[in-house]
């Protein structure tokens, strides 16, 4: 008999291997998937016993790292309790408890939350009130959004329509989504007059202005200095327009401070927050509102009403996850810690500046971000990475590093040895 694999054995194996449908992923080309068994600390187990430091935090989440106890503790204690419950009508301390806290933590009155249950939910309801507001005050036409070139916002359609449109992820859905207004970024007096412009033009279909505040994640790790979303803000507010900042990668102390806005000293009208609000634990994202916006939905007419509920937004168990993540932003240092990595990425990535082959090496907060001149093959250095007991998942031509905020500084210096020489290698 042969040992050559029969048509029907293949295709048992094939439907075994693509069962699952992985992410960003050429399902037929990628390499296979590597199998996390357990995390501890900043580092995750994979199932053939090797520990790799995690260098991303679990796609910018694990802010505490992995497993911490108090967050355990938590959601343990919310699962005997109540799971979870339907949030159309019914309320509970979890959910109430949380709203009160974020209302109390963001600056100015940021004090209406939306909970969904991912970070571009959180930005189609940013979009949708923002919309909906103009149409409440009897205001119509406004169905466009203001969005900067290098921005990502998310997959889902909304979220999407305001991403780069240059950006090749999301380029083919062009004739199916909403045509945004796009800009750069105002970082020069030319920019910012052309921004002007451009607000002064479109105004009267613009519903609202929206951006990452101080870096543009997903877009390459790009920064911008306080001042850059400081003219954002003003030149908003110069044409009547709501700002919407998504903070789901920035918020929770990953620039360094809790919300990066309170670097540029702003106040949006419509902040988005997810990811690191449940330290990395669980599902959920919340979009608040300022007491202007809220008034626009404030009314007799149920027609008036924010008319969004995904089935489970508010789980008392995300919830319960991020109130104790609070906690921990209480009692624990985490915006020093945050600082204490960026002086260690700071200094530990500079080597890498001025050498052939690397265009940009940047900093902020607990981000450290190497741009290459051309894309390196991002497989190969994936797989050189792991090999040192390192995890990452640059993109594009930029491979960079965003840590738990608690990572130990053996990890970190591990971290920033293994990137620093496989970029060099990589050049
Ligand atoms: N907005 C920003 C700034 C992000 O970085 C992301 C995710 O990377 C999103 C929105 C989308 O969040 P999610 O992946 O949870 O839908």
């Amino acid at each position: 008999s042969s040992l050559a694999l029969t048509p029907a054995h293949r295709g048992v194996i094939r439907a075994a291997m693509t069962a699952l449908w992985r992410p960003y992923t050429q399902m037929k080309t990628a390499a296979p998937p590597l199998e996390a068994v357990r995390t501890h600390g900043s580092r995750i187990v994979l199932a053939d016993g090797r520990e790799l430091v995690d260098g991303i935090a679990s796609w910018w989440t694990a802010v505490h790292g992995y497993n911490h106890p108090h967050i355990a503790a938590a959601v343990a204690a919310q699962l005997e309790a109540m799971p979870h419950v339907m949030f159309g009508g019914l309320t509970h301390a979890p959910a109430e408890r949380l709203a009160a806290r974020l209302a109390a933590l963001l600056p100015g009155d940021l004090n209406h939350v939306f909970f969904t249950d991912s970070g571009s939910v959180a930005v189609e309801v940013a979009l949708k009130m923002a919309v909906q507001s103009w149409l409440n005050r009897g205001v119509t036409g406004r169905t466009r959004v203001l969005s900067f070139r290098g921005g990502y916002h998310g997959d889902t359609m909304g979220a999407m329509s305001a991403c780069d449109p240059d950006e090749g992820m999301h380029r083919r859905f062009g004739a199916y989504l909403p045509a945004q207004v796009f800009c750069d970024l105002p970082g020069t007096d030319a920019e910012t007059a052309a921004l002007d412009a451009v607000l002064a033009f479109h105004r009267h279909e613009l519903a609202a202005v929206i951006v990452e505040p101080l870096v543009q994640g997903a877009g390459g790790m790009r920064m911008h200095p306080p001042e850059v979303l400081a003219t954002v803000a003003r030149l908003a507010r110069r044409h009547g327009l709501p700002l919407i900042l998504d903070e789901i990668f920035t918020g929770f102390g990953r620039t360094g401070t809790l919300f990066a806005c309170e670097q540029a000293g702003i106040v949006p009208d419509i902040l988005c927050l997810s990811k690191a609000l449940t330290g990395g634990t669980m599902a959920l994202a919340a979009t608040v509102a300022t007491g202007a916006v809220f008034e626009a939905f404030w009314s007799d007419d149920p027609a008036a009403a924010l008319m969004h509920g995904p089935t489970f937004m508010a789980n008392p168990l995300a919830c319960a996850a991020a109130d104790a993540s609070l906690d921990l932003f209480e009692r624990e240092p985490r915006l020093a810690q945050a600082r204490t990595i960026e002086a260690r990425l700071a200094e530990g990535l500079a080597v890498l500046r001025g050498r052939p082959g690397i265009r940009d090496v940047r900093v902020l907060g607990a981000i450290g971000a190497v741009q290459f001149a051309s894309p390196p093959d991002l497989a190969v250095l994936k797989a050189r990475l792991v090999e040192r007991g390192v995890w990452v998942r640059p993109f594009g031509d930029v491979l960079y590093l965003t840590p738990a905020l608690t990572i130990g500084p053996a990890d970190l210096d591990l971290l920033v040895a293994s990137v620093v020489a496989e970029a060099l290698r990589s050049a």
